[in-house]
């Protein structure tokens, strides 16, 4: 047996333990029942951020808004790369105008912007939308795959 992993619930920030052979199996949060690691990427507050930037997975957020034109245009590769990148990363969305305080504290100059979080502090971060096989390729480089 394993260490068990600590996973956060995307549905209601509820911190899980999951061992780790387990995190291809669908897990399910023990609070709300809600799928612990879907298979697009979760919506982040304001609110959940604190919750949601712990445990064991690597956190990439992509920072977007809806008038812009280069986010819509990379939804698809962010969803895309949430499907391969499925039990390894978890991958979040932050609506930067309905979350401008939290924008702000992140130093979001540009969007869309992807930030990466290991350990609760950020790692790397990227400006402007990328193919998904230079998404794929960055974060080879930081070794999430
Ligand atoms: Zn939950």
């Amino acid at each position: 047996m394993s260490e068990p992993l600590l996973v956060p619930c995307p549905h209601c920030n509820g911190l899980n333990r999951i061992p780790a052979e387990r995190l291809t199996e669908a897990p399910r949060c023990g609070r709300c029942k809600g799928a612990l690691l879907g298979s697009e990427p979760f919506e982040l507050t304001q609110a959940s951020f604190v919750s949601q930037n712990k445990g064991a997975l690597p956190l990439l957020v992509d920072v977007w808004a809806a008038w812009c034109g280069p986010c819509r245009g990379f939804a698809p590769v962010f969803a895309e790369a949430a499907r391969r990148l499925h039990g390894r990363c978890r991958l979040a969305k932050l609506d930067s105008d309905s979350n401008p305080q939290l924008s702000t504290q992140l130093g979001i100059r540009s969007i869309p912007s992807l930030i990466l979080f290991r350990d609760g502090r950020e790692i790397a971060r990227q400006s402007g939308a990328m193919s998904l096989p230079q998404l794929l390729d960055w974060l080879r480089g930081q070794g999430i795959v």
